[in-house]
């Protein structure tokens, strides 16, 4: 994880780095440890979902000593409780419950349905969704490559809501976005407004037999009047959906994104017919905190739009937390 907090119980959380980690710690005991390992000093912090132990890796960057291109830092569960870590982290000792439903621990991914029994996490996850809901669209949109329309919004964060997909450990106040698009699972992409920026999709759908782009929309290619063949024309159901698959957890000890495969097929009715498109999409565990910050105080009025399109589906499933 690339997160820490110092004790159980506190409310702020901060991202790892050497800079982060020694001013808040002071460089004091517990966090430093010189006496656990023969490995050297050990560096502890809390996980901020589970309130485990973490030891800190890679906190003091070798690589640059020997020129190799340095590592981030990054925290894993310390599961070998001890006394000597008593003052951290649940008095030293392992709480396998919330280890085991932390999506931090292991190798949680996107695709696996397994629910997390952490219900302030879950919560908090909604919380999140109404809060930031035009934040969360507007990351959504490079991942599926058009900007969204308020129906097709609706129905991916009511798949995420309704269907559960947001008490699933390998969601989390992290990747919200991100899961919510992956959870979506198959929606049409019919006359949506396609993102000038991705010339590659623009001309995947440009060169299908069905489908093209009118007025900065995805639609189906007009039928000539005449002579056309009946086996050529587009049919009348013809449809153009999206789905992902193939997530890949970022690898926190080299630096690798998140990343993710984005399929774009055509289909008559619901049976698929063919692949137009298909691209990695990649995001950091950074990416979703970096753009509340950033667009966090701007546009009121569009984030109380999307905000409020979100409670709307939230208080259905939670009325207690959408009227909060
Ligand atoms: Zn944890």
């Amino acid at each position: 994880m690339d997160v820490f907090k110092l004790r159980p119980g506190d409310d702020v959380e901060f991202e790892l780095t050497e800079d982060t980690y020694f001013e808040k710690t002071n460089r004091q005991s517990p966090y430093e440890n010189r006496s656990l390992s023969e490995r050297g000093t050990i560096y502890f912090a809390t996980c901020p979902e589970c309130e485990n132990l973490i030891e800190i890796r890679n906190l003091v960057k070798s690589g640059a000593v020997n020129h190799k291109s340095p590592k981030e830092p990054f925290g894993q569960h310390y599961l070998h409780g001890h006394s000597a870590t008593r003052e951290l982290a649940r008095g030293g000792v392992v709480n396998r419950e919330t280890y085991e439903d932390c999506s931090y621990s292991g190798d949680v991914k996107l695709g696996r349905k397994t629910s997390r029994k952490n219900g302030k996490v879950n919560d908090q996850m909604l919380l999140m969704l109404i809060e930031h809901a035009w934040v969360i669209k507007r990351a959504i949109h490079p991942c599926i490559g058009v900007n969204m329309g308020e129906k097709l919004f609706e129905k991916i964060i009511e798949q995420f809501v309704v269907g559960g997909g947001y008490r699933y450990r390998a969601a989390n106040t992290r990747n919200l976005p991100y899961a919510a698009a992956f959870m979506a699972e198959n929606q049409s992409l019919m006359g949506q407004f396609i993102r000038k920026d991705d010339d590659a999709f623009v001309s995947a759908i440009t060169g299908s037999s069905w489908f093209t782009v009118t007025d900065g929309r995805i639609t189906r290619k007009a039928n000539e009047k005449d002579n056309v063949p009946e086996k050529d024309k587009v049919p009348g159901d013809a449809d153009i959906r999206f789905f992902f698959s193939r997530f890949k957890k970022a690898n926190e000890g080299s630096g690798e994104p998140n990343s993710m495969l984005l399929t774009v097929k055509a289909y008559r009715g619901k049976e698929a017919v063919g692949t137009i498109y298909t691209a990695s999409r990649t995001f950091n565990n950074r990416d979703f905190s970096d753009d509340i910050v950033r667009f966090g105080a701007s546009e009121t009025a569009e984030r109380s739009r999307w905000s409020g399109v979100v409670r709307k589906i939230v208080a259905l499933h939670r009325p207690d937390l959408a009227t909060m």
